[in-house]
C-alpha cells in the first residue's frame, strides 16, 4: 500500500522532543514554542506568530481578532475545506462564496467584485493545492472597498507570489501543521500579523483571555487554543528542513508530470503561472470524463491511496441546513468536486513509489 500521505520526521525532532521530556517543559510555556513562532513569522515576513493547536483553531481566532461578527459578510472560496466557512459561521458572519478558476483551482479573482455588499468586510483567500491565489488584482480590490484580508496559507508554507511569502498577505494569516503539511507538528497552527494589538488579541484569545493582572479574573471568553512545547519542538526541527522539503514537494511534482503528461482523460496542475511556480502541496488530477470516486477506488484496490477534492461549500448539507445556499451554483467548484482527486505526495514518498503509483493509474485509466 501507498498511503497518500507520510511525513517525513527523520532530522532533530526526536532529539528536542527528549529535551523537552528532559526538562519537563511539555506545556505551552516550554522555550520551543517561542523559538518556533520567532523563526515561524521571520519566514512568512511577518512581524507577530501566534502558535496554536491546529489550522482551523487559528482561522477561529483570526477572525475573532478581526472583530468579524453578526451582521458581517466574508467573501471566501466555494471550494475549500469546511474550516474556512465554519470560523465565519461561528463568529456569527456570513460566509459569501465565489467560484473556482478551473486551470489554478483557486477563487476566481474576478468574480470578488460583484459579491461585495455594505455588509462585506473581509476576503478569506485560501492557496489552494499548490498555486497562490492572484493576490495583487485582489489586493488591489481589498484596498478600493477598505476591506481586510484572512489568508489562509495552510497549503502554502514555502510558496511566494512574485517572490513575496504566502502568509505574508493577510491583515491576519494562518497556517496549519497538520502531518501532510509540508511543516508539521502533528497537530498545530499558526496565526501571523503586523499588527501588534491584533497579535495580543490573538494571545489572550488563544489562552482564555486571562487578564495580566487579575488572574481568574476574565474580561472576555477566550478559548484553550495552546501549541505545546512537545509540538513546537517537532516544528523547530521541521523548520530546519523547510528548503530541502521545498525542493522535495517540487521534485514530486515534476516527476508525476514527466511520467503523466500524456495520458489521456486527465489534466495535471499548472506547472507555473506569471506569479509562482508549482509546489504542489498535493499532486491533483483533474478526469476529463471519468468520475474521481470511479478512478480511486480502481486505485485504493491496487494499493494506491488517495483523497477526493474538496466538497464545495454550496453543496454542504449542514450549509444549507442553515439557510444557505439554496439558490447557488459555482460550477467549476463541482466539477472539480467530481472529477477530482489527488495521488500520494507526502514529503516521505520515492521516487520508486511515484513511479509504481504512475503505472498504477495509467493502466487504470486504460
Ligand atoms: C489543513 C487546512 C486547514 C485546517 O487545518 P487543521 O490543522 O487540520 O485544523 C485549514 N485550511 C486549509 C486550506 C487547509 O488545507
Amino acid at each position: 500500500m501507498i498511503p497518500v500521505n507520510e511525513p517525513l520526521l527523520n532530522g532533530n525532532e526526536k532529539k528536542y522532543l527528549n529535551e523537552c521530556i528532559d526538562t519537563g517543559w511539555i506545556s505551552s510555556e516550554g522555550p520551543f514554542i517561542k523559538k518556533f513562532e520567532e523563526e515561524f513569522a521571520k519566514k512568512s515576513q511577518k512581524k507577530y506568530a501566534v502558535a496554536v493547536c491546529n489550522g482551523t483553531a487559528a482561522l477561529e481566532i483570526a477572525i475573532e481578532a478581526l472583530d468579524i461578527k453578526e451582521g458581517d459578510e466574508v467573501i471566501m472560496p466555494a471550494f475549500t475545506i469546511i474550516s474556512c466557512a465554519s470560523a465565519i459561521i461561528k463568529a456569527g458572519a456570513t460566509p459569501v462564496l465565489v467560484d473556482s478558476d478551473i486551470e489554478t483551482w483557486n477563487m476566481n479573482v474576478q468574480e470578488i467584485e460583484a459579491k461585495i455588499t455594505s455588509k462585506t468586510k473581509a476576503i478569506m483567500v485560501v492557496h489552494i493545492y499548490g498555486l497562490p491565489v492572484d493576490m495583487n488584482p485582489l489586493l488591489a480590490i481589498a484596498k478600493k472597498h477598505n476591506l481586510k484580508i484572512i489568508e489562509d496559507a495552510a497549503e502554502a508554507h514555502g510558496q511566494t507570489y512574485y517572490g513575496k511569502p504566502c502568509g505574508s498577505f493577510g491583515d491576519v494569516s494562518v497556517f496549519s501543521f497538520y502531518p501532510n503539511k509540508l511543516i508539521t507538528t502533528g497537530e498545530g497552527g499558526m496565526v501571523l500579523t503586523d499588527n501588534e494589538q491584533v497579535a495580543e488579541r490573538l494571545r489572550s484569545l488563544r489562552n482564555l483571555c486571562f487578564t495580566a493582572h487579575k488572574r481568574f479574573v476574565h474580561e472576555e471568553l477566550g478559548w484553550n487554543m495552546r501549541m505545546t512545547n512537545l509540538q513546537a519542538a517537532v516544528g523547530v526541527a521541521q523548520l530546519e528542513r523547510w528548503d530541502d522539503s521545498i525542493k522535495r514537494k517540487r521534485e514530486i511534482g515534476k516527476l508525476y508530470t514527466e511520467l503523466l503528461k500524456d495520458v489521456n482523460g486527465i489534466s495535471l496542475p499548472v506547472v507555473k503561472t506569471d506569479y509562482a511556480d508549482n509546489i504542489y502541496w498535493v499532486f491533483g488530477i483533474l478526469s476529463k470524463h471519468k468520475p474521481a470516486h470511479v478512478i480511486m477506488k480502481q486505485l485504493g484496490e491496487k494499493g494506491i491511496g488517495t483523497r477526493p477534492f474538496f466538497y464545495p461549500m454550496h453543496l454542504q448539507p449542514i450549509l444549507k441546513k442553515i439557510g444557505l445556499y439554496h439558490n447557488e451554483s459555482y460550477p467549476n467548484a463541482e466539477k472539480m468536486y467530481n472529477y477530482g482527486f489527488y495521488l500520494p505526495s507526502g514529503l516521505a514518498l520515492t521516487d520508486a513509489q511515484i513511479h509504481e503509483v504512475a503505472t498504477i493509474l495509467k493502466e487504470v485509466l486504460n
